[in-house]
């Protein structure tokens, strides 16, 4: 029983890819009501249910109340973009590192598309922030925006810092919506 549809997506992409694998450290971001989050605790074995795999870590975070879940700590009432978020991440990661940065977050809908899709590629931007402090080399970073002018622009700053870097659009994800993800694989730490 998930908490919300949007667990579909990201049980689509990970059959897929595999990006989420037991043992493994994952941040979902933008993480309420918490379906992606089910999705990630089952799969890295955060609840440890499979006690011959290794148990992996799940750390979630929103703007809103996310409700408590098995397995995943949780950071409501918390900002992703900013910095101190980001500290309190590197306090709660093993080692301070993650494997997988996941994030459908959402900026609260405007009415105008334009708007949208600027307010949500700038939060976006602010990952790559998180990646730099965070992300082990070689992890990935799953990553929701909405089609328009600046997509290619986040486009091309992933792949400075990724070897891949592909547009997805799940066949969960509503046809006639902007919605699309960024699948970016291989993470090489910026050269300063
Ligand atoms: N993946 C979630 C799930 O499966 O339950 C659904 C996520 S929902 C589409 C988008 C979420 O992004 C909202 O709960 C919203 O509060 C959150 N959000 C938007 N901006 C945020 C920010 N700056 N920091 C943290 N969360 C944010």
């Amino acid at each position: 029983n998930f908490r919300c549809r949007s667990a579909f997506k990201l049980l689509e992409i990970d059959d897929k890819f595999r990006l989420l694998q037991p043992g493994f450290s994952v941040v979902d971001c933008g993480a309420a009501p918490g379906a992606w989050s089910q999705v990630a605790v089952h799969r890295v074995n955060s609840a440890g249910t499979d006690p011959a795999a290794p148990p992996g870590t799940v750390v979630g975070i929103d703007l809103l109340h996310i409700p408590p879940l098995d397995g995943a700590h949780f950071l409501s009432c918390h900002d992703v973009t900013v910095p101190p978020t980001h500290a309190k991440l590197l306090e709660l990661l093993p080692g301070g590192q993650a494997h997988v940065i996941l994030s459908d977050m959402a900026p609260n809908a405007s009415g105008f598309r334009e708007m949208d899709h600027v307010k949500l590629i700038t939060m976006c931007f602010t990952l790559l922030d998180l990646a730099e402090k965070i992300l082990l080399p070689g992890g990935s970073l799953l990553c929701k925006y909405l089609d328009g002018i600046l997509a290619h622009e986040l486009q091309e700053k992933l792949s400075r810092v990724f070897n891949s870097v592909q547009t997805l659009k799940p066949n969960a994800s509503r046809k006639d919506s902007a919605e699309r993800y960024f699948l970016a694989r291989i993470y090489k730490k910026p050269e300063k």
